[in-house]
């Protein structure tokens, strides 16, 4: 704790996310220091008053609360575990709080290395993309002991507009995933609808107008509906994360042998919008896909 009583706060992997976050944290007066891979992504917050260290482990030399907002698990393995990593430097009683979308697995192991050194923790990933970021509206699902979530809980709230502490280390990666199934098995569903529509002969904006505020209603289909129909495949979320997201969904299913057709159905046919170009557009861009597979060339 500082002397104005805010935490000291360590934020690692300032991307498209991990930038407007980091400025929610020292927004609200916490002295923040700060590492990225890349240096001159740091410059901004740097000049708004942020301690800019030069490896993960001079992070965490100087922090109580640690977050890692960076790609995948390997990443997140490298910043705590590899060399000049947070494990070097980390102190009794901090706390890691990754809000990165990584394997639950992964996050149990870390949380071992981290209690072998007497920190702990918390895996807190997001919903709500880069405007949820910029916003401070994020919807954080949370995994870790009680403490160490309370502990990180008032940095949470600088960010997100939800929090839920889903239970032990892992379960907010279990929930972040479940998150990914839900949309992109009804996003392939809004695909199909809007392909049936045109076939048959309904203006598929009648059909959504139709449809929306009853029980087939969704996110999917009332924000990505129209912008497929208008041609706008710039990406919210891009289809090459959503296949990093569904990868770590089959891989976690196949460790309890638990069949998820739906989800791998929607990853092949990611997989094609991937083969055609489509990797770094939105997923709304499964309407493409779809459209392939309904219509003559
Ligand atoms: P991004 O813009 O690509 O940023 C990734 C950040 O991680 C960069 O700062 C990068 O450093 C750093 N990084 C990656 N690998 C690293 C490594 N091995 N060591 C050190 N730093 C490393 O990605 P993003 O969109 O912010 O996404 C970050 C995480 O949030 C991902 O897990 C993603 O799935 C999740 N997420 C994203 C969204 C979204 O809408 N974008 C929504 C929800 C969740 P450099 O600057 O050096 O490349």
């Amino acid at each position: 704790m500082s002397s104005s009583g805010k935490l000291r706060v360590g934020f690692i992997g300032l991307g498209i996310m991990g930038q407007p976050m980091a400025g929610h944290i020292l927004a609200a007066g916490h002295p923040l220091t700060v590492f990225n891979r890349t240096r001159a992504r740091t410059a901004g917050l740097a000049e708004r008053g942020a301690t800019v260290a030069d490896s993960p482990a001079g992070v965490a030399a100087r922090a109580e609360v640690i977050v890692t907002m960076v790609t995948d698990s390997p990443d997140v393995e490298q910043v705590v575990a590899g060399a000049d990593g947070l494990l070097e430097a980390i102190r009794p009683g901090a706390v890691v709080v990754d809000m990165s979308t990584i394997a639950p697995e992964v996050e149990r192991r870390l949380d071992a290395r981290l209690r072998e050194r007497g920190a702990a923790l918390v895996d807190a990933p997001v919903s709500g993309g880069d405007v949820g970021a910029r916003n401070a509206t994020l919807a954080i699902m949370a995994g870790g002991e009680t403490a160490a979530f309370e502990k990180a809980r008032p940095i949470l709230e600088t960010m997100g507009a939800s929090i839920t502490h889903c239970g032990p280390v892992g379960s907010g990666q279990v929930a972040k995933l479940c998150n990914q199934i839900l949309v992109s098995v009804t996003l392939l569903g809004v695909c199909e609808a809007l392909a049936f529509a045109r076939a048959n002969g309904i203006d598929p904006k009648t059909m959504i107008r139709a449809v929306e505020k009853g029980a087939a209603g969704s996110w999917q289909l009332s924000n990505l509906g129209p912008r497929i129909l208008n041609g706008d495949f710039d990406p919210g979320f891009m289809v090459d994360l959503m296949q990093k997201d569904l990868r770590l969904v089959l891989e976690a299913a196949g460790l309890t042998h638990a069949a998820l057709p739906a989800s791998a159905l929607v990853q092949q046919l990611f997989a094609s919008a991937q083969a055609h170009g489509q990797g770094r557009e939105g997923t709304q861009s499964l309407a493409k896909v779809v459209d392939r597979l309904c219509r003559p060339a």
